[in-house]
């Protein structure tokens, strides 16, 4: 196969051996005439050494995500079949995921296919296209997952910020492949059933990367008082009614999503009196509520990333300290909170000391029990760290 060519400058390969899969474009010396948004290139340095092929982007800061290291190995349906069957069997043998029907079967670059995700909710896929590159394999994607999954049905919510950026201007939804999913699906993750709104939920319905701290919470539970501050359809507080917390407290902005978790509790048959749900924002009711002292055995965080570029690192890390600051000022002693951050430019470290900050400002005594980062149907490429982004702590906190 011939591809066009992508010249590198000088030394500027070394990352992308080692199997780093972005090309910047600050890195891009010459490109063949003519290539078009996400047509695939041979990635060569300037000495003629043959790097990958991957898809080509002229209008993102990154130039080429690449898709393999084989010369020989062209991209179609057949390739995606084989990427995407190795990354069903990482999930399909894995013994860590047997407890549940909602698994993230294709994380983009950690399984070596940037710009694609692919959630399975019982049996249904939802995928997202990210990228000029992803777009243009669309049908190729499409027949492939049918192959490799057999799926009931494949709809599609690429709907996201992230393809903007990328110069695509549609945002296509819909279904692309077998039957329409019903409007909740409902799926089993660790004893607890959930309901996924695939078709106005945000991303593709459902944050399946909070599976083991919602399990977490569900064995810490009993007989407590929960705070769940952005809670979306109420996971982390179907899994600590099932758990048997005596109250939850719901907290998010979005009110379809606090209308799903009324449901989601009644479908775990939950005491209707045992959940309180309140739309708000959850920065200024945390905000006021910690005024008035401790009243809580368990405060949840979860919110959204706040970072997206470089520069906004400070701002986020201020706001992050006085978020998990005000959590800790509602925790009963002897209580936990559990926080998390989804930025991946917050890193482990930075989130340890956002948590020891917090805890100087709210006057408390913490102890971490755990740590965790995304599941196992969340893998990391060790070569590629901008994969790593979701962070949980679970501490113990002491007042006095
Ligand atoms: N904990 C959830 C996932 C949370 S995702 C789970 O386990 O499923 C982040 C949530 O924060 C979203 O539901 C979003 O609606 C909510 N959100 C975003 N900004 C908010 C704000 N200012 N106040 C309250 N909720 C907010």
């Amino acid at each position: 196969m011939t591809c066009p060519e992508l010249i590198l400058r000088p030394n500027s390969e070394r990352l992308l051996l080692k199997g780093h899969p972005w090309v910047y474009s600050g890195a891009v010396s010459q490109i063949d005439a003519g290539v078009e948004p996400g047509q695939v290139v041979d990635v060569v340095s300037d000495r003629g050494r043959f790097v990958g092929r991957g898809y080509y982007n002229p209008r993102s800061t990154i130039a080429v995500r690449i898709l393999t290291r084989d010369r020989s190995s062209e991209i179609d349906t057949d390739f995606l079949a084989g990427a995407i069957g190795r990354a069903v069997r990482l999930r399909r043998e894995d013994p860590l995921l047997t407890d549940t029907d909602a698994v993230r079967l294709v994380h983009g670059e950690s399984d070596g296919l940037p710009g694609l995700i692919v959630d399975e909710y019982a049996g249904y896929l939802v995928i997202q296209l990210h990228t000029w590159g992803m777009e243009r394999l669309r049908r190729e994607i499409i027949d492939a997952l049918v192959q490799v999954v057999t799926p009931k049905g494949v709809y599609e919510r690429s709907d996201v910020g992230t393809r903007r950026a990328d110069g695509l201007r549609d945002r296509p939804t819909g279904l692309l492949a077998g039957e329409e999913p019903p409007e909740h699906i409902e799926v089993l993750e660790r004893g607890v059933r959930l309901l996924v709104d695939v078709r106005r939920g945000q991303k593709t319905g459902l944050f399946i990367d909070q599976r083991e701290n919602r399990a977490l919470l569900q064995r810490l539970a009993a007989d407590k008082s929960v705070l769940n501050c952005f809670s979306y359809t109420g996971g982390f507080s179907a899994h600590a009614l099932k758990g048997g917390a005596r109250h939850v407290t719901e907290v998010d902005v979005a009110r379809d999503a606090l209308g799903l978790a009324r449901h989601t509790f009644a479908t775990n048959g939950a005491d209707p009196s045992a959940a309180s749900l309140v739309a708000a924002d959850a920065f200024a009711f945390l905000d006021h509520l910690a005024e008035r002292g401790p009243r809580y055995d368990v405060v949840v965080l979860d919110p959204p990333s706040m970072v997206r570029k470089a520069r906004d690192i400070k701002n986020a890390t201020g706001v992050y300290i006085k978020l998990n600051r005000n959590a800790l000022r509602l925790v009963r002693d002897g209580g936990y909170l559990l926080t998390a951050s989804c930025s991946s430019r917050i890193e482990a470290e930075d989130f340890f000391q956002i948590v020891r900050r917090g805890a100087a400002g709210a006057r408390v005594t913490t102890r971490i029990q755990a740590f965790n980062q995304h599941p196992s149907d969340h893998p990391v490429d060790p070569t590629f760290p901008e994969g790593r982004y979701l962070k949980a702590i679970l501490a113990r906190v002491y007042r006095g």
